[in-house]
């Protein structure tokens, strides 16, 4: 049942194996024929949302169902991070997210040999299904942080879009690049799964699996660490549900231990490193989405 359901979000989660590029030139989508329409293609509707929606900061629905009210913009600049690929507009977030991004971005200087965060995808300006990657990423409580450590300069604009992140993770997906890990990693994972308001991270399996084998002192903090596909370029932070968020839906706490079990070892399996192609799943209509968003996405 647990494996059925992981192998059905391989299938979501696909798309987002490959390392997406930005551009220099972004274009606008044609407009909708008709926005309100219940049967619309819900990535269609919030692809197409350029700024947050208007009222009071809102998460409703779940990271994979779900809309943001009163989203915000995390600036594409401050001084302990820069986001990557801004013309993909996924700079958006709950407040509480853009305040967790801008007060831990301080600390990776202090925990890290890292001056700051690269980030990459947060939420689109009013969460909602993405028309390309992400399941998730719909409420405005997850972020894409880049693995790579920041160096000690800015990007260039096309530096953004265009430039490689470095994969962590062998070819053969059976564990870290010797060449590229290090202790660094380690400590950089560590301060973002201590955040209390992080739910979860998720890492490619192998990366987790370097993680049971290389962390000694305090191993507390590995239960938030899930593997997960893809995941080789990026660290997934998962915050939980805003305090006084009636309509924002929590997930289970992980489970207990460090997940460094046989559990773990399904990772490496042939069902698991090559899922069989499924049937794919149908889109998700407007009609799909919680009630509120329907309004959301166009207010
Ligand atoms: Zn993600």
């Amino acid at each position: 049942m647990i494996r059925a359901l992981i192998l059905g979000l391989a299938m979501m989660t696909a798309p987002a194996l490959a390392q997406d590029r930005g551009t220099l030139q972004p274009k606008d989508l044609p407009p909708l024929k008709n926005p309100a329409d219940p049967s619309n293609v819900a990535k269609d509707v919030f692809g197409r949302a350029k700024d947050g929606a208007p009222g009071k900061p809102e998460v409703v629905g779940f990271y994979s169902k779900g809309c943001l009210q009163g989203g915000v913009a995390l600036p594409l600049d401050g001084p302990h991070w820069q986001v990557m690929r801004p013309s993909r507009n996924r700079f958006w977030g709950h407040p509480d997210l853009v305040a967790f991004l801008q007060s831990v971005s301080v600390r990776v200087p202090q925990e890290t040999s890292r001056p700051g965060l690269l980030v990459g995808d947060m939420a689109q300006p009013r969460g909602g299904p993405m028309l390309t990657g992400h399941a998730s990423h719909q409420s405005g409580l997850d972020a894409d942080l880049w693995l790579m450590p920041m160096p000690d300069r800015r990007f260039t604009r096309a530096e953004r879009e265009e430039l490689p992140a470095t994969n962590l993770v062998r070819a053969d997906w059976l564990d870290i690049d010797p060449s590229v890990w290090s202790p660094d990693y380690i400590a950089f994972l560590r301060l973002l799964a201590r955040e209390k308001r992080v739910e979860r991270l998720f890492v490619n399996a192998a990366i987790k699996k370097a993680l049971c084998r290389d962390v000694k002192d305090d191993r507390s903090w590995l239960s938030k660490v899930r593997p997960m596909w893809g995941h080789n370029y990026h660290v997934h932070v998962r915050l939980t549900c805003p305090a006084d968020a009636p309509d924002c839906a929590p997930q289970d706490k992980p489970p207990p231990g460090d997940g460094c079990d046989a559990s773990l070892d399904w990772w490496f399996t042939e069902e698991a490193l090559n899922p069989k192609p499924g049937k794919p799943r149908p889109p998700l209509r407007m009609a799909d989405m919680p009630p509120a968003c329907r309004r959301i996405a166009l207010d």
